[in-house]
């Protein structure tokens, strides 16, 4: 069986290193928001190429709280992707805010910058785009247009981490970059992790204070905050991992270039290149009409694949009264998209055999 994903073999080769780490810090004592968070701040941050990183709890409340620091008035729209990951809605709702869906461009899956225009209204203080499966968004239009019209830019890169356009990492383009450490992203922690990248040294210290209570000396709020701190031993696993991210997402674009390269785009459709983007699959996907037999057919051969989302927001029971219009292009990806094996644990032979397998599966092979 081929799976699509198999966290213990990931993680195995830093076993080691681990062990070691956690000696350490059991012999230490101080659990949470320590050195380890710290120095894993400063390196997140210079990776990043960025000046601050504030280590969270969660990717959620890295955008939760990139939408709290910006202190917006009551009743502020927030223009979103139509197909993003639930996480990203949420924090807006939890924010008190209200997101205003925007469809995505086909061929990028990212929020289409045309659409961000028309969905412009006098409320709209922000676009909370998403750099959705490891793909930049076009940051150059987005950021025209953000001027154009006085919004800020607050960048979901939960599944991005190292990816870039025109050379420079995403998270650094807007005011903030929120990424999630969740064990399955390209950078993963042993359990649930976030942080907020951002240039802005008066934000890097409200965010600090927002994350512990709204407090930066010991029982003195100066914000109404919340919980959202980073755990040392995470920020100690974090730190060992991102020694190796850039060579995960090698890895990733290799495969995904093997799956350009055999799948046949007369069956499915594959992926498009970006101009001046590099790209991390952190998800590839495929989209068919076919979709749902060609999960089937392709576990019935051993190889397990996944939806990268099966229900568009719109349609989620708990959003009914939140999320209203109606979106196709977001739908069309929902019911056509599947996600193809690409992790650290796969060769490059494995992913040619599961290319082969789908087009076999269209020429008939059934
Ligand atoms: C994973 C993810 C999040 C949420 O991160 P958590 O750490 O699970 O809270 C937000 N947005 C996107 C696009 C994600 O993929």
């Amino acid at each position: 069986m081929i799976e699509y994903e198999d966290l213990s073999r990931v993680n195995s080769p830093y076993k080691q290193k681990f062990s070691e780490a956690f000696s350490r810090f059991l012999d230490k004592g101080w659990f949470v928001l320590g050195e380890e968070v710290k120095l894993f701040e400063e390196e997140f941050a210079s990776y990043c190429g960025s000046k601050y990183c504030i280590g969270l709890a969660s990717g959620l409340d890295a955008l939760y709280l990139s939408l709290l620091a910006l202190d917006l008035p009551e009743g502020s729209e927030i223009l979103v992707p139509s197909n993003t990951y639930i996480a990203t809605i949420l924090s807006i709702v939890n924010a008190g805010l209200k997101p205003v869906l925007v469809e995505p461009d086909l061929g990028t899956y990212n929020i289409d910058a045309k659409g961000v225009k028309e969905k412009v209204s006098p409320s709209t203080k922000a676009i909370m785009l998403v750099h959705l499966y490891g793909k930049p968004c076009k940051m150059d239009e987005l950021i025209n247009i953000a001027k154009e019209y006085n919004l800020h830019i607050i960048e979901d890169c939960a599944q991005a981490h190292g990816a870039k356009y025109r050379g420079k990492t995403v998270g650094t383009w807007g005011i903030f970059g929120a990424y999630s450490f969740y064990p399955t992203k390209n950078l993963g922690a042993l359990g649930d992790a976030g942080a907020i990248i951002t240039d802005d040294p008066l934000m890097a210290e409200k965010l600090r204070a927002l994350r512990n209570y709204g407090s930066q000396v010991k029982y003195k709020n100066d914000y109404v905050g919340i919980n959202s701190r980073l755990d040392e031993l995470q920020a100690a696993f974090l730190r060992i991992k991102l020694c190796d991210v850039d060579k995960i997402n090698e890895h990733k674009r290799n495969l995904a270039s093997i799956y350009k390269q055999e799948l046949n785009s007369d069956y499915v459709i594959i992926p498009k290149e970006q101009e001046n983007t590099y790209e991390v699959f952190h998800i590839f996907n495929i989209r068919t009409e076919k979709r749902d037999e060609l999960k089937q057919y392709l576990f019935g051969k051993g190889i397990k694949t996944e939806i990268h989302y099966p229900i568009p927001p719109n349609h989620q029971q708990g959003y009914k009264d939140k999320l209203q219009g109606s979106y196709p292009l977001s739908e069309e990806i929902h019911r056509t998209t599947l996600s193809l094996p690409i992790s650290l644990i796969h060769t490059g032979d494995e992913i040619k055999m599961i290319a082969q397998t789908i087009n076999r599966f269209f020429e008939g092979d059934l």
